[in-house]
Parts: C-alpha cells; structure tokens; sequence
C-alpha cells in the first residue's frame, strides 16, 4: 500500500491499532519550536510535547497533555476537523504528508481510558456553585474549568442524556456514541452535578439561586421555510432526522428519494446518514449554487462519494402527498442576484420553471438558530446569538455565554474553549 494511501486510511479512521504505529507516525514530527500546530489548536494542545510522550513510551502523560488543554478530549479525538485546523499548518506537509495529529491524540486517550482511569487532584471547593445550562462541549468545558478552580456546578440538560451534539446528532459512524459519553463520565470527578430532563425557560430564578449563570444550549432550533404541505409524516427537521437516526437507530424507517432541503453541515450528515440507513436516492436541495455552499469540503465530498446527489438553484415551494405518504417535492428554478449582507448571492426564483421531483421523505435542514428564555434580556444579533464579550460576559450581572448560542461553538474544540475561558472569567468575577 502506498504511503499516500496509508496516510488517509489513518486520517479518515484516526486509529492506530498498535504503540509501534503511533510511534512511527510520532516520530515524523519535525519538532518545530514555534509549533504552529499548537498556535493553531482552538484549546493549544502541545502537540510537539504529545509527539515526543508518545515517542517514548509514555502514553500517560501523551494523554494527560491532550486533556489537560482539551475538555472534549475523546469527542475531538474522534471527530475534530483537524484538516482545517492543526493539521493545515502542519510544516511536514513540505516534505511529504501532514501528520496525523487527531489520530495520536486519540490512540493516547483511548490507551489512558482503558488502563488508566485517572484521578485529577483538585482543590478543595469553596461555597461557590455556578448554573450551566446545557451539557454540550461548551458547558462541559467551563464545568471542569471551575472544577479546576474550587468551584461547584450544577448542570441543567433538557435531553435524557448528557453530551449536547456530539451525543445525538454528529453521525454514529463519524462518531460511535460511547466516545462523546466518556467526555460526560470525566465530569464524574469534579464537582459537578447532572441534572437531566431539566429545561430551563427563564434565567432570573437562577441568578438569584447562583453565583453565576453560563449559558451553553447551543444553537438547537430549527429554522423554520415557507413550505406547504410539510406538517405530517415524512418529514423531519434536520437535528430531530439526527436525533432519532442516533438514539432510535432500529426505529428508523428511511422511505427514498430522500430530498434534504438546505446547503449546512446538518444536511450533509442528514445525507449521510440517510445512506447508512439504506436509502439510495438521496438529494440534497440548495437554493443557491456550489460556490455558495457553507457545509466543509471534506463532508461535501464524502456525500459525493457515497452517491448524494446536489441540486442546486432549486428553491421548494411545496410537498405533495396522498395521506400520510409524500410523493412529490415542487420546486422552483433560481437565478442568483446580488451579494445580501452576509457576502452571499441572494436567490431569485424564476416563476417559469417549477419543476417535480418524485420524493419519499423530505429533511428540512435549512439551518438553526438559538433558543430564547421567558425573561429573556440578553443582548442578543441578527441571528439570535447572544452578544459576548471575548470573555464570554453577557451585558446581564451574573451571566455568562458559549458555545453555539453565543457564536463561539462552529466546532467541538471551539465550543470547549468557551467554556474554559467562561470559567475563568466566572472565577475571576465571584472572587471580587
Ligand atoms: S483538538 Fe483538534 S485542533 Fe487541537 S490538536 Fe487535536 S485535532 Fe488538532
């Protein structure tokens, strides 16, 4: 097997199955001191540091390194896009191929989680406990960065289960659903509790029972279009497509041609897992045209690989169904006009050609947006985000904001970093 070919068969697997292999990819690290790989990592990871431990042997402290920086150790051992992160400024690339930073990242932690299980020492916590609402990699993040800081958290979770994401909704083939729970289970040895089913709706009980609030629900609703036909069977938002994929696998019942409706990372995945389902028609229908596109490449071009069609410059306007079954999607041809605000083209329909696809299911993904509470007085964009500062403080006392539902969450790795840095910040604040 070429080396080329071996390279991607680690990058897209992240496995190395043995100490031998993982020291022979560790060894391939040049070392460089200014470590643009480390400056690159959302979290800084020392990735020379990670390279050199696992060289020598010694895997637990590779380990200890990785989680130490990272908060979502195991989660972004799996899944993060090193590609266009670490990996993207790895200087090896000038001489043959970039390491697989990712892959030893994870063949460390998986070694420490299973002959290890470690113990952090922690300072003993003050009467000060903090409410985090939502248990994604941000809340995770900033619930062992307080921990880290003698200080409690209790964590309010509206799903059955903890882990936010990466738990329900990231493809169990991208990321088998034990990983994202080890990164729950680490929580087991700080000091925080887990409460789930708990939907929180309104903020002010909380900041008058709390030191502080930090706000992590993500980014979980799903947007709404003008379509008609779409209320009953056979058609799922985005996320719920997901969810239940994940959760429910056996329940599942996929009924092509599947048409996915919108151009984001969530369509791509429905497309993909629709695939893995055993659907095989499966489209994805995006308004705008290929360049417009915001899901990343490397998914963009996996779905081709798997045989998902893209249309693009198709806007649909209605579902047809008999009963409870869908046959048909219309949609309607579209021009692209001028930039909108956002840079992108906006679409224009042509009111001459509608055209009829056959359909069995339809998947509107068309993006997502954050929830709001009761009392809600965060100051909030365009989009619905909640405005932060770069320390993650809201403009409210008490409150705090990360992940996803303040902008600061495109990846796992960056949505733990917020919550690190809200952590800090909350410390910082109830010390005055
Ligand atoms: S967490 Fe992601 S960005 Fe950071 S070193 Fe690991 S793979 Fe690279």
């Amino acid at each position: 097997m070429s080396t080329i070919l071996q390279q991607q068969l680690i990058t897209e697997w992240g496995l190395f199955t043995n100490l031998e292999a993982a020291r022979r990819e560790a060894a391939r690290c040049l070392q460089c001191n200014d470590a643009p790989c480390q400056q690159k990592c959302p979290v800084g990871i020392p990735v020379p540091s990670v390279h050199r431990a696992i060289l020598s042997g010694n895997l637990r402290h590779a380990a200890e390194l990785v989680r130490t920086a990272n908060p979502m150790a195991h989660t972004c051992g799996a899944c993060c896009p090193q590609e266009s992160l670490c990996q993207s400024v790895c200087v090896r690339t000038t001489i043959d191929h970039p390491l697989d930073i990712r892959g030893l990242h994870r063949f460390a932690t998986d070694w420490e989680w299973e002959n290890e299980p470690r113990h952090p020492r922690l300072p003993k916590t003050k009467k000060r406990r903090v409410a985090i609402i939502g248990s994604g990699p941000a809340g995770i993040g900033c619930a062992i960065g307080l921990g880290r800081k003698a200080i409690s958290s209790d964590i309010y979770e509206r799903e059955p289960e903890a882990g936010g994401i990466p738990a329900w909704a990231i493809p169990g083939d991208r990321l088998p659903t034990d990983i994202p729970r080890r990164d729950v289970l680490v929580l087991n040895e700080y000091p925080v509790e887990i409460q789930t089913r708990q939907e929180i709706r309104a903020l002010q009980e909380l900041r008058k029972r709390y030191d502080a609030v930090f706000v992590s629900v993500g980014a979980l609703e799903e947007a709404e279009v003008e379509i008609t036909g779409q209320d009953g069977p056979g058609v799922f938002g985005g996320l719920e497509f997901l969810r239940q994929a994940k959760l429910y696998p056996d329940k599942m019942v996929v009924r092509g041609p599947v048409r996915i409706i919108g151009g984001g990372n969530v369509a791509v995945d429905c497309a993909l897992v629709a695939s893995s389902l055993g659907a095989n028609r499966i489209s994805i229908i995006y308004r705008r045209s290929r360049a417009e596109l915001p899901a990343w490449n490397r998914e963009v071009d996996n779905a081709f690989r798997k045989g998902v069609d893209f249309l693009f410059q198709l806007q649909p306007l209605a579902i047809d169904r008999e009963g409870d079954l869908i046959y048909r999607l219309i949609c309607r041809r579209t021009t692209l006009g001028l930039p909108g605000e956002d840079g992108r083209r906006e679409p224009i329909q042509l009111p001459s050609e509608t055209i009829s696809l056959e359909a069995g299911m339809v998947i509107i993904a068309a993006g997502q947006y954050p929830q709001s509470f009761e009392d809600d007085m965060l100051e909030r964009d365009e989009r619905g985000n909640i405005v932060v500062d770069e320390s993650c403080r809201t403009r409210l006392a008490k409150t705090y904001a990360g992940g996803d539902v303040a902008a600061r969450g495109s990846t796992v790795v960056e949505a733990a970093r917020s919550g690190l840095i809200a952590a800090h910040s909350i410390a910082k604040d109830i010390r005055r």
